[in-house]
């Protein structure tokens, strides 16, 4: 067994040894059996939350609503989550209550897909009700149960389902797979929150073009925030996610693929519920890609951007046209910069009014504006005396003209 499953055997014993059951549950069991390298290890067990915290000394209630606490153990923590049913879906979201149950099975029921709906026990052994790993071995993606009824009660495993094609490069099977465009409207009830995070994971896959056009085959993308008759759009998208390309690049990539500009994109990525922060990023990667589609890279326009957003945006350029892509020329013009920002100039605004016995105004960030030119184009070393020489200069020039 992986060492992940080794380290956290003691705390199925434990929870054994008070009298319950426990096994390891989900991906990290599905991922086991393909023999993929496993993140995390999830724990399903039929004792109560409240019993877990008398078998356990430390725990921390992080999702106790639906019945999961995290349980430390020597160096780490687990996610354990009480053997649940999920009952009354009336509005094809969330189930309307948790029930707590005893039974494995019935806990592997529930579960979206008969590869995720597979347990291990801590010795290594495999229950497996609804024949998970035959799916596995035929490396397909099908509902437990009639999948109309599953994606019924909560969409979003429809979305999933593409999601996993993208990260395994599974299939998805006949009926699962019909079910999907027959049942797409449903996704329109899902929170963006809950999309967002598995688009992403779909976005970063090995099979993402595939998915993309799945997507936007099975109507399912009508349903996702901005993508509503974006069909041509998303497949050029696609297209172009041939490069190695970060999340921010690929989101930056399939705003430029959209052709949205100003307000719009940050309407777009605000109702996929970005961060602020995020959103700022990028926002500013997809302006430096507008404008290298205009102008070529100079010692300006690398300075303005700072070195990340830069070559971010030069990746992005790439993946549309490959021929004219140079990081080489992003990295060497960063490299020539004297100074990397404003804070950096050997002179201040006060030393300017100083200098020029001025009151403060729109000229002095003006000048201040000057300066930092003349600097970074290397019309000036960043030395004060030497700018101060500069401006003078820079001033009876002005005067005459
Ligand atoms: P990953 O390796 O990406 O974490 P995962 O299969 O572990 O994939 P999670 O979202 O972490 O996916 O969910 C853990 C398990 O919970 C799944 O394997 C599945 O059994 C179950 N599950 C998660 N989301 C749903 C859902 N929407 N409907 C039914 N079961 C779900
Ligand atoms: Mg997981």
């Amino acid at each position: 067994l992986p060492n992940l499953f080794k380290e956290a055997a003691p705390v199925l014993e434990l929870i054994e040894n008070a009298g319950y059951e426990a096994y390891f549950v989900g991906g990290s069991v599905r991922d086991h059996l393909l023999g993929r390298s496993i993140a995390d290890v999830d724990i399903a067990t039929s004792a109560l939350p409240e019993e877990l915290k008398r078998i356990f000394s430390k725990t921390v209630d992080v999702g106790i609503e639906h019945g999961t606490i995290l349980v430390h153990h020597g160096r780490n923590h687990y996610e354990v989550t009480t053997f649940r049913s999920e009952t009354g879906y009336s509005d094809f979201r969330r189930p309307d209550s948790v029930t707590f149950i005893r039974s494995l099975k019935e806990d592997l029921q529930r579960r979206d897909f008969t590869m995720n709906a597979i347990a291990m026990d801590r010795t290594g052994q495999i229950i497996d009700p609804f024949g998970g790993r035959d799916a596995i071995d035929q490396r397909i993606i099908v509902t437990v149960g009639d999948p109309d009824a599953r994606f019924g009660e909560d969409a979003l495993r429809m979305l999933r389902a593409v999601r996993f094609l993208s990260q395994l490069s599974f299939s998805i099977e006949q009926h699962t797979f019909e079910s999907l465009a027959a049942n797409s409207q449903r996704l329109e009830n899902i929170a963006a929150e809950r999309k967002l995070s598995e688009f992403e994971k779909l976005l970063l896959g090995p099979r993402r073009q595939e998915a993309i056009q799945l997507l936007s085959k099975s109507g399912m993308s009508r349903y996702l925030p901005g993508l509503n008759e974006k069909n041509r759009q998303l497949i050029s998208f696609s297209s172009h996610l041939t490069s190695d390309l970060d999340l921010a690049e690929i989101w930056v990539l399939l705003l430029f693929e959209l052709g949205l500009s100003g307000k719009e994109v940050d309407n777009f990525l605000r109702e996929w519920k970005h961060s602020v922060q995020k959103i700022k990023r990028y926002k500013q990667i997809h302006s430096m890609l507008l404008h290298r589609f205009e102008y070529q890279w100079n010692l300006e326009s690398v300075y303005k951007a700072g070195l990340d957003v830069a070559i971010s945006a030069e990746k992005v350029f790439g993946s549309l046209r490959q021929d004219e892509c140079s990081l080489e020329v992003v990295i060497q013009l960063y490299d020539l910069l004297p100074i990397y920002n404003r804070r950096q100039l050997a002179v201040s605004g006060n030393d300017v009014m100083t200098w020029m016995t001025k009151q403060p105004g729109p000229w002095l960030s003006e000048t201040m504006a000057e300066i930092e030119r003349a600097v970074i184009f290397g019309k000036v070393p960043n030395e004060k005396e030497k700018l101060k020489e500069w401006l003078n200069a820079f001033n009876r020039e002005s005067e005459k003209n």
